[in-house]
């Protein structure tokens, strides 16, 4: 069947003469149209924490749907699932007298942060404080902001300026970002933005100190820290927000993807309380801003479930006792001579990094090998120069091998085509 359908991220060309259609999923397999199953060594787009086909979530957001499918949130109304997810996830954020925005997805939740951000600032007497640094190689999704500050350079060049008040810095030096913050002037600078581990840039974990390092330094010249946990979160590195593991307390942290699992749209923004005051503490102050679906109630509803499933089933600790084995069982593939770099350790998130040879002879390699290990029944994400790795929290030792050895198979199969 010819398709009409616009894939994002995707060279239409190519892709219409043939997609990848698939048809159900459970736990970490998926299966295809054709009835082939697959090991989802990505959870989708970095998301599916509690695995595919758990029925607790559809029936939930079901009943849910039944009951009252949507609703606004805006001025005094709401819905219990929106206000039971708001207090269950200020309760386990790492921010004092948490207060909950939610959206619809990651990219909504980046637009929705540094709005706040600014406004907070203006609302403080400072709205001279505007500028946006962010960090070479981040991915904030592609919202307006979310493009405006694209540290991947790709995804934000083509379209204009959208966020002409930003800038980028290393991705791995605290100094840098002090430097930014002078060159620009810190009365003009509103927020820095960080992924903990940067996902889509390649996952690339903090060196040491440099999550603490970069907080430090946006306090001591006023300027909000955003964590983007959009990845990072609801499981992926052992803990609910990522920030965890450093003792790391930002002033702002996103989330999407793991809330729900991806079972519904949701995402959102977690303020300290610091940051809400002046929103909820003056009169006349309102944020404006929002969207039609913030607060769904059936999406809410979905994620509550999911987040029960991920204490019930301890979800959380083990994307922490399970790093170990994954970055096991991709370690032997860093000896391989089309392999630069493996990268894992920090959570149930991985990467191999392609050799820059054969890059250079053969610019399809990583695309190349995706389908190669497809083949093999694994599904891996391609990123730019590496493969990465970031499972359904539930997956087991055996299976994360099975990952390994259809990667190295793949590798080996390249080899043989050069
Ligand atoms: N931030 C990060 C770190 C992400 O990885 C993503 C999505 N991959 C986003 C933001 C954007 O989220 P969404 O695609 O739901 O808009």
């Amino acid at each position: 069947m010819e398709t009409a359908l616009w894939h994002p991220f995707s060279d239409m060309a190519a892709v219409r003469e043939g997609e990848f259609v698939l048809d159900r999923g459970e736990d970490v397999w998926v299966y295809d149209t054709d009835g082939n199953r697959y090991l989802d060594a990505t959870a989708s787009l970095w998301y599916v924490n509690v695995g595919h086909g758990r029925r607790e979530i559809a029936d939930a957001a079901a009943e849910q749907m039944r009951k009252l499918a949507g609703y606004s949130i805006f001025g005094d109304f709401a819905n219990e699932p929106a206000r039971a997810i708001a207090n269950r996830i200020a309760g386990l954020a790492p921010l004092p007298d948490a207060k909950v925005f939610l959206t619809t997805g990651g990219g909504e939740a980046i637009d929705s942060a540094v709005k706040i951000a600014r406004r907070y600032h203006d609302a403080q007497g400072e709205p001279g404080r505007v500028h946006v640094i962010s960090r070479a190689q981040s991915y904030h999704g592609t919202n307006g902001i979310g493009t405006g500050i694209a540290g991947i350079e790709a995804n934000r060049s083509g379209f204009g300026e959208i966020l002409p008040s930003s800038s980028r810095v290393r991705y791995d030096s605290v100094d840098a970002l002090r430097e930014e913050i002078l060159r620009v002037g810190p009365e003009n600078v509103a927020a820095f933005l960080f992924e903990p581990v940067i996902g889509a840039g390649g996952v690339l974990p903090p060196p040491e100190g440099y999550l603490r390092g970069v907080i430090e330094v946006c306090h001591e010249y006023g300027v909000l820290a955003i964590a983007d946990a959009v990845i990072c979160g609801f499981g992926r590195l052992g803990t609910w927000f990522g920030v965890e593991r450093w003792d790391a307390e930002p002033d702002l942290i996103t989330f999407a993807k793991g809330v729900t699992s991806g079972y519904l749209p949701l995402g959102g923004v977690v303020a300290h309380g610091r940051v809400a005051e002046p929103f909820w503490e003056r009169g006349g102050n309102a944020l404006r801003h929002g969207a039609t679906y913030s607060g769904h109630p059936a999406a809410c509803a979905a994620g509550l479930v999911n987040i029960d499933l991920l204490e019930r089933d301890g979800l959380v600790e083990r994307g922490r006792t399970m790093e170990g084995v994954l970055a096991e069982a991709l370690a032997p593939l860093a000896e391989h001579s089309l392999v630069a770099e493996v990268r894992a350790g920090i959570g149930l998130l991985g990467a191999v990094e392609l050799d820059p040879e054969l890059l250079r002879r053969l610019p399809s390699a990583v695309n190349d090998l995706q389908m190669l290990v497809r083949q093999r029944g694994v599904l891996l994400r391609p990123l730019g120069k590496a493969l990465a790795v970031s499972p359904p929290l539930t997956i087991q030792t055996e299976q994360l091998r099975e990952i390994g050895e259809a990667f190295a198979g793949g590798l080996d199969e390249l080899a043989l085509k050069l």
